[in-house]
């Protein structure tokens, strides 16, 4: 029988969600509500829908393959960029079927059997599971405060070191690094280790010292910027995102994408998406407010969280997080358990956060706290 790659057989499987229905039919429920992937509670940009709408009343070509260099895209993410002051050609973007695909292309062009990365743990999942599957090695650095210990980071960076993760904010605890911290370890990162920053959740961010990423890209250094329009664009349906790099870096990378990676309609959605600034807006000030709401009933609770920079929280209950999860589950409210006593819970709109919050009273309250 054919066996897989050694490195490939040690991989824990990534185990997806059942899909919502099946999970109401399974439990005998209706109108539960999914508060686990991050995804944004207003859907999608109008205009986004508008134009897929058209393309598939009008110019009905899915016949053709999509526009393989992403022309249009790119374009308009550079002028986007450009408007914030930066200078980031298309020869400096690049584009995947998610920002997922791109950690996977990177790994692929710059990690090889046996070559270490660094990363924090808990973080995006998909980190060590990209650099196993090229039979690399994930060397996890734990969370300090719940935040990347940027430190310890630099210091586990030894000769075989190929790439370094920074997930700011971070998934699953929602922290950000601030700015200092940051560069004092982009002072420590030798040239040679390619430093992947993961802003999925950039727009969401509210502290004023974050870390300004973009400028070391405009130095050269040898980092890849990674954005997404699956959050606060609220697109994680068609998959897509972006990357920004030096031309050298993106010049290696595309030798091994697919040729047609990212599909018509994403491309197109994401390019109405992003001249719809409003929905952005629209869809930080949600967050806000939930985000707010959230705090003060998970203290009026007792319950423990993790203040965030995105669109989720991340909560140590010291307490079984399974158990906690299925009893949510229950109450028809699907959050994601991330460790063996934390879950983690998007914020969602009004309605949904509250109830969130009265799940979580009804199972947290008078019980085995
Ligand atoms: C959601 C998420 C992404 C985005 O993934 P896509 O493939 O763009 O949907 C990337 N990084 C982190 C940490 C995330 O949570």
């Amino acid at each position: 029988m054919i066996q897989p790659l050694d490195h490939v057989a040690k991989i824990r499987p990534y185990v997806p969600g059942k899909p919502l229905k099946e999970l109401e039919r399974e439990l005998g429920l209706t109108g539960s509500i999914k508060l686990a992937s991050n995804e944004n509670p207003l859907g999608p940009s109008k205009k986004a829908v508008e134009a897929l709408s058209r393309y598939l009343h009008s110019e009905f070509d899915l016949n053709r393959y999509p526009e393989g260099s992403g022309y249009y895209l790119k374009n308009a993410l550079s002028e986007a960029l450009s408007r914030e002051g930066l200078t980031v050609g298309q020869d400096q973007i690049m584009l995947g079927n998610g920002s997922n695909e791109l950690l996977d292309i990177a790994v692929r062009t710059f990690v090889g059997a046996g070559d270490e990365a660094v990363m924090a743990a808990p973080s995006f999942v998909v980190y060590a599971m990209a650099i196993q599957s090229v039979g690399g090695i994930p060397r996890e650095i734990p969370l300090t405060d719940y935040r990347h210990d940027l430190t310890r980071m630099a210091d586990a960076i030894t000769s075989r070191t190929k790439m370094v993760f920074v997930g700011n904010p971070n998934n699953p605890t929602g922290t950000s690094n601030k700015a200092a911290e940051f560069e004092a370890f982009m002072a420590r990162v030798p040239d040679g280790v390619l430093t992947v920053l993961d802003e999925a959740y950039f727009e969401y961010v509210t502290d004023p010292d974050y870390p300004d990423t973009l400028a070391h890209f405009g130095k050269d250094r040898d980092i890849l910027i990674l954005r997404t329009f699956s959050k606060a664009y609220g697109l994680a349906g068609l998959r897509i995102g972006y990357g920004i790099a030096p031309e050298r870096i993106l010049t290696e990378m595309n030798k091994i994408r697919e040729p047609f990676n990212t599909n018509t309609l994403a491309q197109l959605a994401a390019l109405h998406a992003l001249s719809d600034s409003e929905h952005v807006k629209a869809s930080v000030r949600v967050n806000e407010t939930g985000k707010q709401y959230l705090y003060r009933e998970f203290q009026a609770l007792g319950l423990p969280y993790v203040p965030t920079q995105a669109n989720f929280i991340y909560m140590p209950l010291g307490r079984d997080a399974k158990v906690l999860y299925e009893a949510l589950l229950g109450k028809g409210v699907i959050v994601r358990p991330v460790g063996p006593k934390e879950i983690r819970v998007t914020i969602g709109l009004p309605d949904e956060n509250r109830r969130l919050v009265e799940a979580l009273r009804a199972v947290t309250t008078g019980g085995n706290r």
